[in-house]
């Protein structure tokens, strides 16, 4: 059996510790879907030269944001690494990855993946975004990843498709949106239904680009979970909220 892929849209780390429709639907995947073996997320919190995963054994938990009720802090997830799945990757990506044994899981993995599987007791690796790769690279980068799927290997590209940090209302997660994020979030929602890869690759031509996707790692994992979709494949939105008025969580599962 082929498992699904997942793109997340993560939002505010403030998810970790709310209960809303957004945290519900990452609930849901973790009860409907088939368990993984493995869980491998393309993180857009980790930005390399190369491409990296991480392949400690007992990764720690990293608190990459600042500013966030203690709560956020106190919070972990203590989730086993796999070497041994890290450099099966490295090879079928025919050495296009490098191991890095030392780094732990930063919030674009568990801060999803503490509402999908709270006992943390499935092996968790993360792959960084190489910055010297164009979005039309990450996509082919992302293609050498399908045989996972055969391997029981969850893959979730976790980011956003709309993300302006300066635009951000962090005193209400549900309020209004500006019209530029609903706008280009739809923009991308239809390029997703009709499976046109070509225009999401190309998103810097979409109409407010600029200032929907200011800056693209939250964009590009994306790109990759939709590298995964074999031209048989379905696509189904699991999450459509808009939180903090610029950011858009829309998340999508692919499967057969
Ligand atoms: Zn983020």
């Amino acid at each position: 059996m082929k498992m699904p892929v997942l793109f997340i849209g993560h939002g505010s780390p403030i998810n970790i510790v709310e209960d809303n429709s957004y945290t519900r639907s990452l609930v849901d995947l973790g009860k409907k879907l088939p368990r993984p073996e493995v869980i491998v997320v393309v993180s857009a919190h980790w930005q390399t030269r190369g491409t990296y995963i991480t392949a400690a054994k007992k990764p720690p938990t990293i608190y990459d944001f600042y500013g966030f009720p203690q709560a956020l802090y106190e919070a972990t997830y203590t989730c086993p690494g796999s070497p041994e799945q890290a450099a099966f990757v490295q090879a079928i990506t025919q050495n296009g990855i490098t191991c890095d044994w030392e780094r732990g899981i930063d919030h674009a993995a568990w801060a999803v993946l503490k509402h999908m599987y709270p006992n943390a007791d499935i092996p968790v690796l993360e792959i960084s975004l190489d910055v010297n790769k164009s979005p039309q690279e990450h996509y082919e980068f992302g293609k050498k990843l399908a045989a996972l799927r055969q391997e029981g290997v969850l893959i979730i590209g976790s980011g956003n498709v709309v993300h302006n940090l300066s635009r951000i209302d962090f005193s209400q997660l549900y309020g209004n949106v500006y019209s530029w994020a609903a706008e280009t979030d739809s923009y991308i929602a239809a390029a997703l239904v009709n499976h046109d890869h070509s225009s999401l690759i190309n998103y810097e031509n979409l109409p407010y680009a600029q200032v929907a996707v200011p800056t693209n790692e939250h964009y590009l994992p994306m790109l990759y979970s939709i590298a995964l979709q074999a031209e048989t494949d379905k696509l189904d939105f699991t999450c459509t909220d808009m939180q903090n008025g610029s950011i858009s969580m829309r998340s999508f599962m692919i499967s057969e």
